[in-house]
């Protein structure tokens, strides 16, 4: 069965293709909005999405060898994400789909992201640690899927985000803050776990004080990184003892970021258990994970295609685990 997934609840623009004869990937393509000083605009983005949609799809077919006869299944973005991002990736998937005659499966983004980290590494029943621009979440698999913990207020991602762009970096704010921190030493700034929970609102405001004050860039996004990553694996680590898991997997966005990996597994080992970074290629938004969250939920039927910006983990039955 091919089927492609076409991604755009953010920033990125992207279409998968799925073969789940071979069981991979036959193409990942994407176009991600960026922008050189300030943040990410819904409306820019949306802008942004309806003009690489169609130079994606044909870059995606061209790069899966494949033409429309061979496809069996679209799947897209519902929801969660940014309403007119999520608006565009709806609206094409449901002409692609009524134009070809092709069978069409709207999917959550989060779920997708959980399943294809288990797809890639080969975790089975981990802690799940998704970390990305929009979300922060401590996620476990029961009946469903439960979140355990998560940000209170911003995501970590999103922190970095605000961060660089209040220090003129740019967006996204991730992999320059990474760069930078390779050269800076440890600032003291504010450690903000509740329980499970973590916020990281406090560390963005005083970081930004601070470098008001003339503490280096370089400093700053050393101990940003230090201070939250440090907070998600002490939550990580609890949510490891109360369900007694054996396995983390670090998830979404922010898993490309090689210290994050480091700490993991470094915790992990003094755990006794196995820490599994998503590979780099399938760690941001991609179609990929669309497409697979597609076949995995092939025998769903579906009428009515919508976009759902606020759609949680825990609302999606879970039937293809079962
Ligand atoms: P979601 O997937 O929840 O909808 P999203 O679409 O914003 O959120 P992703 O593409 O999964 O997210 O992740 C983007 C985030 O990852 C951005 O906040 C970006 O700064 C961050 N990021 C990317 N690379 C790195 C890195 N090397 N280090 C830290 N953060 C990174």
């Amino acid at each position: 069965m091919i089927v492609i997934g076409i991604e755009g609840s953010a920033h990125t623009f992207s279409i998968g293709v799925f073969d789940s004869t071979q069981k991979k990937f036959l193409a990942t393509v994407k176009d991600v909005f960026s922008t050189e000083q300030g943040g990410m605009i819904p409306n820019e983005v949306a802008k942004h999405h309806r003009n690489v949609k169609e130079k994606v799809l044909a870059e995606a077919f061209a790069t899966a060898r494949i033409d429309w006869k061979d496809v069996d299944l679209i799947a897209y973005t519902e929801g969660p994400g940014l309403a007119p991002a999520l608006l565009v990736t709806r609206d094409f998937a449901v002409a692609l789909a009524h134009e070809h005659k092709k069978k069409l499966l709207g999917v959550n983004h989060i779920i997708a992201h959980l399943e294809v980290g288990l797809f890639c590494t080969g975790a089975k029943d981990p802690i799940f640690l998704f970390c990305s621009g929009a979300n922060t979440q401590v996620i476990v698999h029961e009946d469903k899927y439960r979140v355990f913990g998560e940000a209170l207020s911003i995501a970590v991602g999103n922190a970095f985000d605000k961060f660089a762009r209040n220090i003129g970096l740019g967006f996204p704010g991730g992999p320059k803050i990474e760069e930078l921190a390779k050269k800076g030493k440890y600032v003291p700034l504010p450690y903000s776990v509740k329980g499970m929970d973590v916020d990281f609102s406090g560390i963005v405001t005083r970081a930004e004080q601070l470098y008001k004050q003339g503490v280096s860039k370089e400093d700053l996004c050393f101990s940003l990184q230090e201070t939250c990553f440090a907070m998600l694996l002490e939550v990580a680590e609890r949510a490891l003892a109360h369900c007694e898991k054996k396995e983390v997997l670090l998830i979404g966005g922010v898993a490309a970021n090689k210290r994050f990996a480091f700490m993991l597994d470094a915790m992990c080992k003094a755990r006794g258990v196995k820490g599994y970074t998503v590979p780099l290629a399938y760690a941001g938004d991609q179609g990929s994970m669309i497409a697979y969250q597609g076949w995995l939920e092939r025998k769903r039927e579906q009428k009515d295609f919508d976009f759902n910006p606020k759609w949680r983990a825990e609302e999606v039955d879970t039937f293809w685990k079962h």
